[in-house]
């Protein structure tokens, strides 16, 4: 999966990623006071001593936060410590009221863990290594826009509780990067620990990016890309970035570890503040926090919160329901449409179908309204009635497809629905010889030499059938009865 990089030396360079993840754990207060985390509100509404950061606060750690960066650990595979610590990394930002972030340093709540990203060419799977997963604090956001003349300040994200996942530099492309950060905000997503929302800044992504010769294993210098909003904006950010390094590389320059910043709307990547990368944050144990504790008995509650994860469901959905891997993956997007699936296979008997209904008109219809997937009118039950009568040929698939967009209209039963809009196609023998009978009384010419051994006139009088029966035959009965009047 590695995109060597050819420059006008002939010399090949290789992308060495690692990626930095931002994720706002799912709770409704922040992780050191009882202030609401609730998004959209009015500036500063949200806050209290302890996030402003006032003398004499004291922050007290949010339990249901614990618990779901441990189920985020243990989704990731990470082993969850016993023991970590909370430590100040001291650094003076306008959004940062205390002057340091609560976050961990050298004792992270967990470890080593993995993420697997897709399949190798010879169907082994593609490994990311998770370095580490540790909780921390968000800082508060400066607002340009409010006033002509001044930076405003909001703290109401200040405290907010986030979880930062390190991976290890084991990311070879830009297109694996941006895999690494889907599949991880999948997990996440199943594991119910985050809304994973990028566009809300629930998970923000930063890269850090470096080259070598190819074949090479000693790791150049880095360049930290931050903020990345968007799976589209870290391929495009990579890109440019891996670019930009091997041109300077090749004309005999040196690369600067420094944060950049990737401009979305000029598709340009271009320097932070300077010298980011010599930071010291004089990080040190926080004296207000004792070291966070997490039992056995607590991770085994985490880990039995744990649905079935994407990588799992995937190796299921292939062996149970024989579906190409491109459908499985766009059924995994979301464990909401993932678990509708299966409800549907269910009502519908029928995994095949179910797939194609979901991911076709379903889908169209959800993007089409805006809705959310659970809110369309077609309950799974009505659509898993109307998936059996398409499959039993009493409907055709363009009169499924008609019903298909009454029923979001009207909730009714499918076969009433289609006995009523007579569209019921008449696979009763009788009725079917009665119309086929008629027909050839109609046109004897025609019938003496079809029945004298003119084939090819089969389908001229199947025609005439299904247009006596207004289109209500079931073409394929009418030509196996018609065949066997054939000579
Ligand atoms: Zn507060």
């Amino acid at each position: 999966m590695s995109t060597p990089h050819t420059s006008a030396a002939g010399q090949d360079w290789e992308l060495v990623i690692g990626l930095e993840v931002h994720c706002q754990l799912r709770t409704r207060s922040k992780i050191f006071c009882g202030c609401a985390t609730s998004f959209g509100e009015a500036p500063n509404v949200n806050t209290c001593p302890v996030c402003l950061g006032l003398p004499g606060a004291l922050p007290v750690i949010n339990d249901h936060a614990v618990a779901l960066a441990v189920r985020a650990s243990l989704a990731l595979e990470c082993t969850v410590h016993d023991e970590s610590i909370f430590a100040r990394k001291n650094y003076f930002y306008p959004d940062l009221p205390k002057g340091y972030q609560i976050s961990q340093f050298d004792r992270p709540l967990a470890t080593s863990g993995q993420v697997v990203i897709g399949r190798q060419a010879d169907g082994s799977p593609r490994v990311i290594r998770v370095h580490r997963v540790h909780m921390e604090e968000d800082a508060g956001k400066s607002v340009h826009d409010r006033f002509p003349q001044a930076s405003a300040i909001d703290l109401n994200r200040a405290g907010t509780p986030l979880v930062e996942i390190v991976s290890e530099p084991d990311i070879r492309s830009a297109a694996e990067a941006a895999a690494y950060a889907r599949r991880l905000r999948q997990i996440l997503e199943y594991a119910d620990v985050s809304d994973a929302n990028m566009e809300e800044g629930s998970l923000r992504v930063d890269v850090n990016i470096s080259i070598r010769p190819v074949g090479t294993s000693a790791l150049g210098t880095k360049t930290e890309i931050k903020n990345l909003n968007s799976f589209s904006a870290i391929e495009r950010a990579v890109e440019i970035e891996f670019a930009r390094q091997v041109a300077v590389l090749t004309s005999g320059g040196h690369i600067e570890q420094q944060t950049m910043l990737y401009d979305d709307k000029r598709n340009v990547v271009r320097p932070a503040r300077s010298k980011e990368g010599s930071h010291d944050y004089r990080y040190f144990p926080d004296p207000d926090l004792p070291p966070l504790r997490v039992t056995e008995a607590e991770r085994q509650a985490q880990r039995d919160a744990l649905p079935e994860l994407p990588e799992a469901r995937r190796t299921r959905f292939a062996r149970d329901y024989g579906l190409p891997e491109v459908d499985i993956e766009q059924l995994l997007a979301s464990r909401l449409l993932a678990d509708r699936f299966e409800i549907l296979v269910k009502e519908s008997g029928d995994a095949r179908r179910a797939a194609n209904w979901l991911l076709g008109p379903v889908l169209a219809s959800v993007n089409a309204s805006g809705r959310a997937l659970d809110a369309h009118p077609v309950s799974l039950a009505r659509l898993g009635a109307l998936i059996r009568l398409e499959a039993a040929g009493d409907v055709s698939n363009t009169a499924a497809r008609q019903l298909f967009a009454l029923l979001e209209q009207e909730d009714i039963e499918p076969r009433m629905l289609a006995e009523r809009e007579g569209v019921l196609q008449v696979r009763d023998d009788s009725a079917l010889v009665a119309w086929i009978d008629e027909v050839l009384a109609e046109n004897p010419t025609e019938a003496a030499r079809f029945v004298g051994g003119e084939r090819k006139l089969q389908g001229v009088l199947v025609g005439l059938v299904m247009k006596k029966s207004k289109g209500a035959a079931d073409p394929k009965k009418v030509n196996q009865l018609l065949a066997a009047r054939a000579g």
